[in-house]
């Protein structure tokens, strides 16, 4: 047998040894584990940093703003789990500009309209953890995450976590809200 996982096991994408923790505990809503973690805080090692020089799919971009993105998690809390994010490298929510501020609050409010409209989730979690003592992964880079919930949804993501389909589920994820984002919301075209 190869030490390397085959390509479409579980154990190819994802750090394994947090794997269900991360999925049992909302109140560490981890962006990234131990292993995939950057070495420090600057912008060199930041991949929030990096996703918005690279292409949309690759980087699951969901929307682009003129001070904020939106980015699909690449270790969902739940299906669709989005997070709206500056460009700027700036750890903390008092570090935003005006206009940040109200972009990423803009954008928030607008990938819960798409949400809705592509996932129908019953409610949200919205929400900024400062520092890693609050369960930041990449505590350099601020980011607001947006998790859709349903009823229920604890019990099925054990299975989804497990199932080889995830990435391909993270990439139709992508494909159907970057299209709602652009039909539902038309701010681009104003
Ligand atoms: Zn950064």
């Amino acid at each position: 047998m190869n030490s390397d996982p085959a390509p479409e096991s579980p154990a190819a994408f994802g750090p394994s040894d947090d794997g269900l923790q991360r999925l049992w505990t909302p109140h560490r809503m981890v962006y990234i584990g131990g292993q995939d973690k950057p070495a420090d805080g600057t912008t060199q090692q930041c991949p929030f940093c990096r996703i918005p020089a690279g292409d949309d799919e690759q980087g699951l971009v969901v929307a682009r703003g003129e001070r904020c993105y939106v980015v699909l998690n690449l270790y969902p809390y739940n299906s669709g789990h989005m997070m709206v994010l500056p460009y700027r490298h700036v750890s903390d929510y008092t570090d935003l500009t005006d206009a940040e501020t109200v972009e990423l609050a803009q954008m928030t409010q607008q990938a819960m309209r798409v949400s809705r409209a592509v996932h129908s989730p019953a409610g949200f979690n919205l929400g900024i953890n400062q520092g890693e003592v609050a369960g930041a992964g990449i505590a350099a880079h601020l980011h607001q995450h947006v998790v859709p919930r349903w009823l229920g949804d604890a019990n099925f993501l054990p299975v989804v976590g497990q199932t080889k389909a995830l990435p391909e589920l993270l990439a139709d994820t992508r494909r159907r809200l970057a299209d709602a984002w652009k039909t539902a919301g038309g701010r681009e075209e104003n």
